[in-house]
């Protein structure tokens, strides 16, 4: 089960760094569908990719929140991920494991199936898991993290609960878990606490906790039919909502999972081929009712995402990890060659696309054809991806397409820092004050309009940060550019140039409109032409601060 703000998890990537190691790292990737061995190159030999740096390379994994095992000492692991470690929220799973495959260790990652994980490797290699988790110590599971398949009503009770047990009281347990045949709890008929697993939609009493199974399955004959009221018919929880079965390419308002069929209702005794009670109908809605979570079957085909995700600037850093997230789980990664390099690395069954920087709108489209099949699809785009980049051309795709399934696939724009802030951001505050933020690009618009608005940019003593500021292709533009600038500032107006922000090759030049040279500017470069008020700050040993201030001058 996943935690609250990060994504599900991929399959382990196993790391060595010695052919001593590559027998038990092959036992433990056999007893796994998609895990990889990663070895040191020049030292191993017939793992399934080989890397350079160990540190950098366990970094970059655990950035992109893949489950790490290590087989090495655990203080190497733990030394080399101290820096990454503040942020428990976006923390995978790590395991560290003696290159004999004679002790297993789960070092991070408890509350996002460590635990498991490393029970499973220890299973695997025929010894035990050093587990020092007190719940998972004790009782052999915790209520906080429950296994796939099962939902808590109440997150902050299952805390309070955990506690409880852990000082000694005992529980009674009303509906079915076999993983809580399989615990060590301490069970008794006549006890305080009681942990009631039911689908049904009702509050907990002060010493029960309630644990919905996902074991509902709604079938809508009518896309636009109210899923609330169905289940409410039925009295079930929306936490034991299996999936929602939608026809075909319907789009369908809800956080629910979906799954699309071209007969629901056939779909849905596929799903459900022996329900717990006759199936509930309610204006458009059919509910039916599994025995367990593993007598659901997933019947119809997944509901698929696309999400369009900023890369930031460069550094990993600078990543959101909801971004990051959205890059861990998805199964197609579209995008320009580069950027899809920033955004890696990706587990082997990862499908990325690269295509050329210019052909937005197919990539966009491509994005939506593979989403519509049901896939988990991102599409990459350096900085923020709603400025000057692939939201807007996945947005004109969807407007107005003719396939209706593209209109029911998951869409997500997870925002990134876009160029002008994180050059901003290096040199003070420039953008301190009202700015305007202008493409020089004319492959979409005539050049007559991007004079224009800069003009009036300029009229208006708006501080311009500049985009694709000069390619091979105009070689003009830009001096055109601050010429019209410069119709409404004067020569000492400070410019700040941001080169190559967050990767290599970071460079900040803070120069003046009059001193400006075209040379100085080239497709990795915002510029930001300073208003009047904008000014510096000598810095020791740097480029100085640029900051524009908050008000303007009274009088
Ligand atoms: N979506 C991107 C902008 C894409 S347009 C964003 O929000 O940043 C491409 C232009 O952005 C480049 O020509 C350059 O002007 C600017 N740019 C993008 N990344 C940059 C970086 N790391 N450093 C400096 N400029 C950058």
């Amino acid at each position: 089960m996943s935690g609250e703000s990060a994504g599900p998890l991929g399959a382990p990537a196993i790391l060595i760094l010695g052919q001593g190691s590559l027998a038990t790292a092959t036992r433990i990737r056999d007893a796994f569908s998609a895990a990889t061995i990663h070895g040191l190159a020049g030292r191993v030999e017939g793992a399934d990719r080989s890397f350079d740096g160990f540190g950098e390379h366990l970094r970059d994994l655990y950035r992109a929140d893949v489950p790490l095992v290590v087989l090495c000492a655990a203080g190497i692991v733990i030394r080399a991920l101290s820096a990454l470690l503040a942020d428990k929220r976006a923390e995978p799973p790590v395991i560290a494991v003696a290159e004999d495959g004679s002790a297993v260790v789960p070092l991070l990652g408890g509350l996002r199936g460590a635990n498991a994980l490393a029970r499973r490797i220890a299973t695997a290699l025929g010894t035990t898991a050093a587990i020092t988790t007190t719940g998972e110590v004790r009782f052999g599971l915790t209520l906080e993290d429950l296994p796939e398949g099962y939902a808590l009503r109440d997150k902050a009770a299952g805390k309070r609960f955990m506690s409880d047990l852990l000082a000694g009281a005992t529980l009674q347990i009303d509906g079915d878990a076999p993983w809580i045949d399989r615990s060590k709890l301490a069970l008794a008929q006549d006890a305080a606490l009681r942990l009631v697993v039911t689908p049904e939609d009702r509050d907990a009493a002060a010493n029960e906790l309630i644990v919905h199974p996902r074991v509902v399955v709604v079938a809508l004959a009518d896309p636009e039919a109210d899923i609330p009221t169905g289940l409410r018919a039925a009295g079930l929880s929306p936490l034991a909502v299996a999936f929602v079965l939608a026809p075909n390419g319907a789009a369908v308002a809800t956080d629910l999972p979906l799954r699309f069929a071209a007969d629901v209702e056939a779909a849905l005794r596929d799903a459900v081929p022996d329900p717990m009670r006759p199936v509930v109908r309610q204006g458009g809605v059919a509910v039916a009712l599994a025995r367990s979570p593993d007598q659901v079957h997933p019947a119809g085909k997944p509901r698929g995402s696309l999400r369009v995700v900023g890369l930031g600037p460069g550094d990993a850093s600078l990543l959101a990890p909801a971004a990051r997230a959205a890059l861990s789980r998805a199964q197609d990664i579209l995008g320009y060659g580069p950027y899809l390099k920033q955004g890696g690395p990706y587990l082997a069954d990862q499908r990325v696309h690269e295509s050329d920087n210019r052909e937005e709108l197919d990539r966009a489209r491509h994005a939506f054809r593979l989403a519509a099949e049901g896939r988990d699809v991102a599409v990459v785009s350096s900085g923020d991806p709603g400025v000057f980049a692939m939201a807007a051309a996945v947005m004109e795709a969807l407007d107005g397409a003719e396939e209706p399934a593209w209109h029911g696939v998951r869409l997500q724009v997870v925002p990134g820092i876009s160029a002008a802030m994180g050059a901003a951001a290096l040199a003070g505050a420039p953008l301190g004050h009202d700015f305007a933020l202008i493409s020089l690009s004319d492959n979409l618009k005539p050049w007559d309009i991007i004079a224009r608005r800069l003009d009036a940019a300029g009229a208006a003593d708006l501080v311009v940060a500049l985009y694709n500021p000069i390619s091979q292709a105009r070689p003009t533009q830009f001096d055109e550019a601050i010429a019209i600038l410069r119709r409404h500032r004067r020569p000492e107006t400070v410019v700040l140039l941001g080169h190559n922000v967050g990767r290599a090759g970071e460079r900040l030049t803070v120069t003046t409109l009059g001193a400006l040279k075209p040379e100085q500017v080239d497709m990795r470069t915002v510029v930001i032409v300073g208003s009047s008020q904008t000014r510096t700050i000598a810095r020791a040993g740097d480029t100085p601060w640029v900051y524009t201030p908050r008000s303007y001058p009274k009088g």
